[in-house]
């Protein structure tokens, strides 16, 4: 099978070190053995994605010595198909609205003392899962804002008990999706979950290896059971490590970690800022 793999970075910042390193993770694995290495933009969060930050990724790419295959997929220009995934899982019963804001979440988690956390937070405590199909009825008839929540139990009724990934270096790795409790997949500001969007596309466009950054594997459980139930394929994953600073800190924007274009402002060539993301040479 051809290898494709891709970079999907969120054009919420200027690119940094760390973003480096994934974009030659994955660059290098696909050129390494011929296969097609994609360049995709995940701005479905128009509240915290800009379209200059999109235009400064390709030119920093670019300079880094990048080349990338076929068009870059904008995800925004895209959400006709996001919805009717959404719209396919929800005729399957498989979502329900959830007109919760964050403040009666955290009241509620706050009433019953606490809850279990999952990797986006704590687990919802299923207050809308609840609700009568005719309450639900007449509060979207009152255009009362609501998300769309995957309904973790009937979600994994469909799925084989035995669901895993497959991490290169490592084999076969058990899935726990309940991890993530009934899953945010939309909202009103964000229409269609990074969740939803990662698969869907991952899927569309082919991609058979998955690099990114170990922060992200335990997405991956919940990305294999959105692949399930949509009848997706499987790509392999390779989850590398996030490249830290010289205390051992993750290079983040918030704690100040220089973007490649400050370091190639301060006239560090190609070659050089590769060799600081961790790849001697392209
Ligand atoms: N867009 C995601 C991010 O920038 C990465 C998606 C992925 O590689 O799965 O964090």
């Amino acid at each position: 099978m051809p290898v494709i793999t891709r970079f999907a970075p969120s054009p919420t910042g200027l690119l940094h070190l760390g973003h480096a390193h994934s974009a030659l993770a994955a660059w290098g694995a696909a050129r390494r053995v011929g296969g097609r290495f994609l360049l995709r933009i995940e701005d479905i969060d128009g509240t915290r994605c800009r379209p200059e930050f999109t235009a400064a990724i390709l030119e920093d790419l670019a300079w880094l010595g990048l080349d990338w295959d076929g068009d870059v997929r904008v995800q925004s220009v895209h959400m006709p198909e996001y919805r009717a995934a959404l719209a396919r899982l929800s005729a399957r019963g498989l979502l329900y609205p959830c007109f919760c804001t964050r403040a009666e979440i955290a009241r509620e988690i706050a009433a019953a003392g606490q809850a279990p956390h999952g990797p986006d937070g704590p687990l919802y405590p299923g207050t809308c899962r609840r609700l009568a199909p005719e309450i639900r009825a007449a509060r979207i008839a009152a255009a009362e804002p609501y998300a769309l929540r995957l309904d973790m139990a009937a979600a994994l009724a469909l799925a084989p008990a035995d669901l895993s990934f497959e991490e290169v270096g490592e084999g076969r790795l058990r899935c726990d999706p309940a991890q993530f409790g009934d899953a945010v997949l939309a909202r009103k500001e964000v229409p269609a979950s990074y969740h939803l969007c990662v698969t869907h596309d991952d899927a569309l466009q082919g991609v058979t290896l998955v690099t990114r950054g170990v922060d992200l594997k335990p997405a991956t459980h919940l990305h294999r059971l959105l692949q399930v139930l949509m009848g997706w394929p499987e790509p392999r994953y390779a989850h590398h490590p996030l490249l830290t600073d010289a205390s051992g800190r993750r290079l983040a924007k918030r704690d100040g970690a220089p973007s490649l274009r400050a370091l190639r402002e301060r006239g560090l060539s190609p070659a050089e800022v590769r060799t600081l993301a961790g790849f001697a040479a392209p």
